[in-house]
């Protein structure tokens, strides 16, 4: 039905059209996984530092593209946790600082050992938050700029993904942002929970 010129266009065009969609699926599984209080998944120790160091690694060409520099420092400690959702917490922070940068912009994680949690903090120079914005963002589907949303990408769902999995390992997490400066994402895990 496509004259031959016009096919590797739509051909695109569909392709990315499916990759929103499974992208979309795959959070949504997730979203209603955690909803439903994730019994199946098991808690392990993981060493934090190396443990972050794997998702900076991952999101290098990302951020390489987007000329944004990755760094990770702090404290070697461990923190027992599920680790396929503290892979979620720490990755959709550090792809959202990527993503709402600036060019040259940096991104610094810091995990920081305070004895009876740790702390760890994704700092990133980009675009910042307006403050009457900062609760709704860890609603579903909540965007700021929702005009530009397409082209940037994603689901809207990682801060929902990022706090519930948060909220599972009863930890706590804090935004603090300046428009055109830049936002802070403060996590905090306790290193042990007594109900
Ligand atoms: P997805 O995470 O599914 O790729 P998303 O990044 O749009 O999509 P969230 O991570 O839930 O969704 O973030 C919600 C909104 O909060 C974003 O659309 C953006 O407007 C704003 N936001 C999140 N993190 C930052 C940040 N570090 N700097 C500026 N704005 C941010
Ligand atoms: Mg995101």
């Amino acid at each position: 039905m496509v004259k031959p010129g016009d096919e590797p266009r739509f051909v695109s065009q569909i392709y990315n059209e499916a990759q929103r969609m499974i992208a979309l699926v795959e959070d949504i599984i997730k979203l209603s996984h955690l909803d439903e209080g994730a019994q199946d998944m098991t808690y392990e120790d993981v060493e934090v530092l190396p443990f972050c160091q794997s998702i900076v690694d991952r999101l290098q060409a990302k951020a390489d593209k987007s000329k944004v520099t990755l760094s990770l420092q702090g404290d070697a400690t461990s923190l027992h946790v599920i680790p396929q959702l503290f892979e979620s917490i720490i990755y959709n922070l550090c792809d959202n600082g990527i993503k709402y940068n600036k060019e040259n912009g940096k991104v610094d994680i810091t995990v920081k050992d305070e004895l009876d949690f740790v702390t760890i903090s994704i700092q990133d120079t980009g675009i910042g938050i307006p403050r009457e914005d900062h609760q709704r963002i860890f609603e579903r589907f909540y965007r700021v700029d929702k005009s530009h949303s397409k082209e940037i990408g994603g689901t809207g769902l990682g801060l929902a993904i990022t706090r519930s999995a948060v909220t599972m390992h009863h930890g706590t997490i804090q935004v603090a942002s300046k428009e055109g400066e830049g936002t802070t994402f403060t996590v905090r895990i306790p290193l042990s929970y007594i109900p």
